[in-house]
């Protein structure tokens, strides 16, 4: 009987094994002495070690990719849909039991787990309508008797490389829609949060996915780099940090790859004085300390105009104040969970100190919160930290915590300035009754999601993630028809027959 990666996750966690790779259609835990622990982030306990994989187990992942590429890259597109819908009704039977696992490895709570997953299941339905998506293009007579049509063919095997904060998400932004185009793909979850990804594998394995279509595999920066590197991969969809997705952009194309490389971001909520400011306060808190800040689309930010600030505080202060922090792992209400490790808690609380050393104030300060039930859970406080100046560290560092900033300026024109001078692109959002406000700052402001009296919003699976500058290194995004373009290549075939009759004696024979 075939090992399933839930025995082998079952076996490990009773030991503290590795977590298997899957090469080839099946679940290995592979032999190595390089490990990095996967903790519950509620806990501070250790719940698994991820095997830290090297060049040669790269090179078997992409060989296989690339033996299975020949008869997947020939496979009706309506087949290939075939199976991706029977993985979103798997995905719905298995909903909460991957909400949990996410929830578990990860801190997030369950609505945040349950929402995690769910925008992940919608690309996997855009995905279900790929025979529509990929049609191509003709047109006849381009001359005389000359026609010209444009196929979208896939890359060949292609990588995805991701970040901790999206365990099911960031996965699903990619492989649905990579495969659906007839590639083959190797998926190298993050090291810190392998668990959910090996059991959405594991669902697509029992939707009926051929072997060596999808490969994962596990690792760090050695594992990137052989990955980067090897001479077979075509494509790299990589999301992470800033420097990190720069460095795999430029490593990439040098060795000739194309990549999409997603980065880190600081988003900007601006609030006008006109704002409804219930509205304001909710979507603040929201795109604040949702998932304990952890998001790329995080609103980490309010930047307020002339009195909004003093209108503000109040409300956001109490709201803030009432947000339950705990462990997420077993009563799954909407308390706000832990961050990822003691290591990135120390550089948040390290990153307000400084803040508050260079001039910020305080308004409500979470480092001293403590979880009686759980003291070895990595948990931080939601902060808000008012009157934040361009230059402190604080404005300037991705926090990646659960931590508001407050910057006040005079007008609308000196906060669009400093905003559009930072470098990151990624999302902003404008709370304001004025049209005209709202409209100067949907065109002006330099991100790539805008919102308007909603939070930073991600947008929806048929639109494309689209951040700018320091947020993307690339030109095709994520999700969306740019997905499909950045998953394939075109080829455009002119052709021309001469005229019916002219040229030719078989229609007399
Ligand atoms: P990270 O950059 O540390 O890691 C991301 C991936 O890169 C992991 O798989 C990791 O193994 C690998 N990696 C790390 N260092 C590497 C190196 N030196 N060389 C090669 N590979 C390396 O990111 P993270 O801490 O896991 O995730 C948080 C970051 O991701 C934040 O900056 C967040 O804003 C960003 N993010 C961006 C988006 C987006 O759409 N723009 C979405 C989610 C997260």
């Amino acid at each position: 009987m075939p090992k399933t990666s839930s025995t082998l996750i079952k076996k490990s966690l009773s030991k503290l094994d590795p977590c298997p790779i899957f090469i080839g259609g099946k679940w290995t835990v592979p032999k190595t002495s390089k490990t990095t622990s996967v903790y519950n982030p509620s806990t501070g306990q250790v719940i698994a070690e991820t095997p830290m994989c090297g060049a040669d187990l790269v090179d078997q992942a992409v060989q296989d990719a690339q033996r299975a590429f020949a008869d997947w890259s020939e496979t009706p597109p309506v087949e290939r849909a075939r199976i991706l819908f029977r993985y979103k009704m798997l995905l719905e039977d298995e909903f909460e039991s991957l909400a949990k696992s996410i929830s578990r490895e990860h801190g997030k709570n369950l609505v945040e787990a349950r929402g995690d997953l769910r925008r992940g299941i919608e690309v996997v339905e855009y995905a279900c309508g790929i025979p529509e998506l990929l049609k191509g293009e003709v047109l006849e007579n381009v001359a005389r008797g000359i026609d010209c049509e444009m196929v979208r063919q896939p890359n060949g095997v292609c990588v995805g490389i991701c970040p901790y904060n999206f365990p099911a998400l960031v996965p699903m932004w990619m492989f649905p829609l990579a495969i659906a185009c007839g590639n083959t793909f190797i998926l190298k979850p993050s090291e810190k949060v392998p668990l959910t990804g090996i059991r959405l594998i594991e669902l697509l394995q029992k939707a009926g996915l051929p072997p060596g279509v999808l490969n994962v595999i596990h690792g760090g920066r050695e594992c990137v780099d052989a990955l980067l590197k090897h001479p077979l991969v075509r494509a790299i969809s990589f999301v992470g940090s800033s420097p990190v997705a720069k460095y795999i952009f430029e490593t990439g194309n040098q060795h000739g790859k194309r990549v999409q490389a997603a980065g880190g971001a600081k988003n900007y909520v601006f609030v006008l004085p006109d704002a409804d400011f219930g509205n304001s306060v909710n979507g603040l808190v929201d795109a604040a300390f949702g998932c304990a800040g952890q998001r790329c689309m995080a609103g980490s930010t309010a930047v307020t105009i002339g009195k909004a600030a003093e209108r503000l505080l109040d409300p956001l202060s109490k709201a803030v104040k009432s947000i339950e922090v705990g462990p997420t792992d077993r009563e799954h209400g909407q308390r706000m969970g832990a961050v990822i490790s003691s290591q990135h808690l120390d550089r948040i609380k390290g990153l307000i100190d400084s803040g508050v050393k260079q001039g910020a104030s305080l308004v409500v300060d979470g480092r001293k919160v403590q979880v009686k039930a759980e003291p070895n859970g990595f948990y931080l406080g939601p902060t808000i930290i008012d009157r934040v100046q361009t230059g402190m560290e604080i404005a300037k560092e991705e926090v990646f915590g659960p931590v508001l900033n407050i910057m006040r300026f005079d007008d609308l024109e000196a906060a669009i300035e400093m905003a559009n001078g930072t470098p990151f692109g990624n999302g902003a959002c404008i709370y304001t009754q004025s049209g005209k406000a709202a409209r100067e700052f949907k065109h002006r402001i330099k991100a790539g999601m805008v919102g308007i009296n909603v939070g930073v919003p991600a947008p929806l699976a048929y639109f494309p993630f689209s951040g700018w500058d320091y947020s993307f290194f690339g030109d095709l995004h994520l999700q969306g028809k740019e997905a499909i373009l950045f998953f394939t290549r075109a080829k455009v075939t002119t052709t021309r027959w001469f005229r019916f009759g002219e040229g030719d004696i078989w229609h007399k024979e």
